[in-house]
């Protein structure tokens, strides 16, 4: 690896790796001279940028625990995020300062707020002088960081890992991505943008492993659909990772058509991938895969199968990922077949995976219960492996006595013409338990409740859906709510029209 290798932060900063090398040590004297040493929580509050990077390193390898607060949530959860993280030193981009404002006189310790301005207050704040730091060693099963789900369900909890974990998350990453045959994968000559935030599970990991890897990386800072298509072209991008609705409002923008994605490489997971987004992907010549994972899992758990160009087997959820144990089980715990129809649980153990929620012994017993960790999915293993997420536990429709898988009904859905996005869910119904529902935004205004109907009555009359899955009611709104993350927040969905919360 070359220490010449560039690092791009939006429109203005080009680093080499050398660079990033030596502003990590100018980063923890400023950070030890602002009295943070070992065992201490510092908090950044960022877009996705080089600063954060720099954090990503110096802030664990000091000893202390990196808080990478989420700055999509409400201000009453970023509130409750900080209070119960209790970060000793928060690194503040100027973008989040009334945010801080907002809520400071609720902070319940003292805590110190760096305020960075739009990035030039930061480059003050670790000054230009180039300096060394001597980084202690420690336990590698002592904590690196922390972060908060971004709670569908009641607060969000606290997940943290230790560099133990985190380095063994890389090598898994490293194993399960790089070494596949063709160029699915990635490997040193790709040009690596996140498009994730890096708040929200290290940014999935991946930039730790790019990192390591040495790889070309396009940090996009604040981003919108224009500034990645054009960081794409400008500076050759390859490979991406992002949630579905992301990739929704890139292919959205008009500006995708003139861009040629043909060499872009993209990793979809957080959500499953419909598909009418994987039709609309193929036709820009964009090559995408499904992979799997949680907030509680560092969250690599799954890929699909990266050597192949079958869509159908592109969108799988995938292969469990090197050293991870998967299964699929019964409520008291034993493996249903896999017979590529008998659903379950999907529990999981793997050298990654999060110890507990931080101050929750109960949900943390829960989430361990039986020895494996219970991802709260739904899904199935066809015989040669593979599994595939048929739901969450609590968004399954019960209907009738069946289990309507809604993420299933919402792919039919997206494949009707028209149809721009989709969500299904069930409303209580006194003499079937649930009903399905499914509200739709529409692409095209001359989209009708029948048209939907009749696609699902179709694929009810090959067989393929339930008879219990034909939607009770179809409404048509104008956005789908979404979580911090940019993921269908069915929990507002069933507060509106009155399913189970
Ligand atoms: P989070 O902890 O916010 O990252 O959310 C994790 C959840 O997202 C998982 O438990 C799944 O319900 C869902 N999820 C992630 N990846 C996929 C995928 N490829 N297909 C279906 N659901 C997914």
């Amino acid at each position: 690896m070359s220490a010449r290798q560039e690092i791009i932060s939006g429109a203005d900063m080009r680093m080499t790796y050398a660079d990033l090398n030596e502003r990590i040590g100018r980063l923890a004297c400023a950070l030890r001279a602002n009295g943070i040493s070992e065992g201490m929580r510092v908090g950044v509050m960022d877009w996705d940028t080089h600063r954060y990077l720099e954090c990503f390193f110096a802030v664990p390898m000091m000893g202390a625990v990196l808080h990478t607060i989420n700055v999509r949530l409400a201000p009453a959860q970023v509130l409750y995020t900080i209070n119960h993280g209790q970060p000793d030193l928060i690194i503040v981009h100027e973008d989040f300062m009334p945010l801080i404002d907002k809520i400071q006189s609720s902070f319940e310790r003292n805590i110190k707020i760096v305020p960075i301005g739009n990035g030039k207050g930061y480059e003050d704040w670790i000054g230009d002088v180039p300096s060394s730091f001597n980084f202690p060693d420690f336990d590698e099963n002592q904590t690196a960081t922390l972060f908060y789900t971004t709670g569908t369900t009641g607060n969000p909890k606290g997940v943290s890992y230790s560099h133990r974990k985190l380095v063994l998350h890389t090598l898994g990453l490293i194993a399960g991505f790089g070494a596949v045959p063709g160029n699915a994968g990635f490997n040193r000559d790709d040009v690596y943008m996140p498009l994730t935030p890096l708040f929200h599970v290290h940014g999935w990991g991946f930039p730790y492993a790019m990192t390591l890897l040495g790889m070309r990386q396009v940090y996009p800072g604040r981003c919108s659909p224009d500034k990645i298509l054009r960081l794409i072209a400008s500076e050759g991008v390859t490979f991406s990772h992002c949630v579905p609705t992301i990739l929704s409002m890139i292919l959205d923008h008009p500006d995708s058509l003139g861009t040629d994605l043909s060499r872009w490489k993209v990793i979809i997971g957080g959500a499953a991938l419909s598909r009418g987004l994987q039709e609309r992907v193929r036709a820009a010549g964009i090559s995408l895969h499904a992979a799997y994972g949680m907030s509680e899992t560092c969250p690599f758990l799954t890929v699909a199968d990266l050597s192949c160009d079958d869509p159908d087997l592109r969108s799988q959820t995938g292969y469990p990922g090197p050293l991870v144990d998967l299964r699929v089980v019964t409520p008291d715990m034993r493996d249903v077949p896999n017979d590529g129809e008998t659903t379950g649980e999907v529990v999981v153990r793997a050298p990654w995976l999060t110890q507990g929620y931080l101050g929750d012994p109960e949900a943390s017993d829960a989430l361990w219960a039986g020895g494996y960790l219970h991802t709260g999915d739904v899904g199935y293993i066809r015989r040669d492996g593979s599994l595939q997420v048929t739901d969450r536990l609590k968004d399954v429709i019960k209907t009738g006595g069946e289990w309507i898988s809604s993420l299933e009904l919402e792919d039919i859905v997206s494949d009707c013409d028209g149809v721009a996005e989709v969500a299904a869910f069930g409303i209580p119904d006194e003499r079937w338990g649930e009903r399905p529902m499914v509200v739709v935004v529409k692409a095209d205004d001359a989209l009708g409740e029948e048209d939907i109907r009749s696609v699902v009555v179709g694929k009810v009359e090959q067989g393929r859906l339930s008879k219990w899955a034909t939607p009770e009611r179809i409404i048509f709104i104008q956005e789908l709510p979404k979580t911090s993350v940019g993921k269908t927040d069915k929990k507002v969905l069933r507060a509106i029209y009155g399913g189970k919360s």
